[in-house]
């Protein structure tokens, strides 16, 4: 569609981006999206898919030079969510999470800790973030998880839920309670967990909905034993990295639900062209065409915000959790429409598993539940407006 065409045309990327944006793309449009079916049937990891993105160097493009990465702008990572996601909404939200756990360390580890923890990420290892908790869900304050100093280790205690490559991951981002601090949001800490760690076991992975072929796994610690050295900052200063944190990780999911809406637009469009009814094509109904209207334009609309949000991280701007709360809020309530009016374009045929309209209804609804569900996201953008 021309409108959105010219949005892509005149997206300022230098000449490296553009050639980073072509590989993914390749990669998207010949591996990536021919095979993700095939893994969401088969609720299996996509291993290969993994290792394809990995040998472009994927997991580079968000890790400092010196701890092995070759970084690039936020707003291009941001394009590469959105093009992985548009091609397969489980590989995106895999690779998306290794950002979303290991994007933390980087801003808030110290050297020694980047030095010793990175080079693997950068590598194409998995990341993970660890703060659902059964009990602590849209309140993540009310986290259970105990960390207790005992010499140069903490000793970590409790158990998490819905945890995105939480049985796959090299390193785990770790929310907890420092037990030696009374007070219970000031007692939020939190360390870098590495797998393999005795005490530490995967208790379960879930059947989902959709995203089938991304792992979603309970998680259990039992006296796990992690070294000191492994915390970030002091004790207590993880409420503090974790909203700062979120604060990026949300634009990433955002970008992630716009690639389904994306898919589910293209489908849409693609077939309302090519299926006749009463001898007229059904993109031809001006019903369909309301539709359609109203989602070409909500998608345009969405595609520019994710510009301008990456441009305000990029540009070091400090406030923008209300820009990345209405970017998550827009694409994710704009992937499930788009998802759902695809599938009623497509008649009985969207609900079956012939057509890719049937995943991406099924992959969108997720979007609009995790890094914050959209009501808690309305409820920070609606605080901001009381006068103080
Ligand atoms: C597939 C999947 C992957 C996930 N990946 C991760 C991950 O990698 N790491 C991780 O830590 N977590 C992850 N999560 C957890 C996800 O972030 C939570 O499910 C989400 O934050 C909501 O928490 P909850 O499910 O406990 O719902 P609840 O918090 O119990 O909410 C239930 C309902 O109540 C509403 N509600 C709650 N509080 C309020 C309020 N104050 N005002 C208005 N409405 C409210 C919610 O919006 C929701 O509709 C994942 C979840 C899923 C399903």
């Amino acid at each position: 569609m021309k409108m959105i065409e010219q949005i892509r045309q005149r997206r300022p990327w230098s000449e490296e981006e553009r050639l980073v944006l072509d590989q993914v793309q390749r990669l998207a449009d010949e591996v990536i999206a021919p095979n993700a079916a095939r893994y969401d049937e088969a609720a299996e990891f996509p291993a290969d898919t993994i290792q394809a993105m990995n040998a472009l160097g994927l997991n580079a493009i968000f890790v400092p030079e010196e701890w092995g990465g070759a970084p690039m702008s936020y707003r291009l990572y941001l394009e590469v969510m959105a093009i992985v996601s548009e091609a397969c909404a489980s590989t995106g939200i895999i690779y998306g999470t290794n950002f979303h756990g290991m994007k933390p360390l980087i801003d808030f580890g110290t050297d020694e800790q980047r030095a010793r923890l990175l080079p693997a990420i950068a590598e194409g290892g998995l990341g993970a973030l660890a703060i659902t908790e059964p009990d602590a869900g849209s309140d993540a304050t009310g986290m259970k998880t105990r960390f207790t100093r005992d010499g140069d280790d903490i000793v970590v205690d409790g158990a998490k839920v819905f945890i995105s490559n939480g049985d796959v991951a090299e390193r785990l981002l770790l929310f907890g309670k420092w037990s030696e601090i009374e007070d219970p949001r000031r007692a939020i800490s939190v360390l870098v967990l590495e797998k393999g760690t005795p005490g530490f076991a995967v208790t379960g992975t879930e059947r989902k909905m959709g995203h089938r072929a991304a792992p979603t796994c309970s998680l259990a610690f039992d006296g796990a034993r992690v070294p000191r050295a492994n915390l970030l900052g002091e004790p207590g200063d993880g409420l503090r990295i974790l909203l700062s944190s979120l604060n990026k990780s949300r634009p990433s999911v955002a970008a992630h639900a716009l690639g389904i809406a994306r898919a589910a637009f293209a489908d849409m469009v693609a077939y309302a062209n090519e299926r006749r009814q009463s001898g007229r094509r059904i993109v031809e109904f001006q019903g369909n065409q309301f539709t359609m209207a109203d989602l070409a334009c909500e998608l345009a609309m969405v595609e520019t915000w994710m510009d301008h949000v990456g441009a305000l991280v990029d540009g070091g701007e400090p406030d923008f959790e209300h820009a990345a709360s209405a970017f998550k809020l827009r694409a994710s309530d704009l992937a499930m429409r788009m998802a759902d009016a695809c599938v009623q374009i497509h008649g009985g045929y969207g609900y079956c598993a012939g057509h890719r309209a049937e995943r991406l209804m099924r992959d969108a609804k997720i979007t609009q539940i995790w890094e914050g569900t959209n009501q808690i996201h309305r409820q920070l953008i609606g605080r901001s407006l009381i006068a103080k």
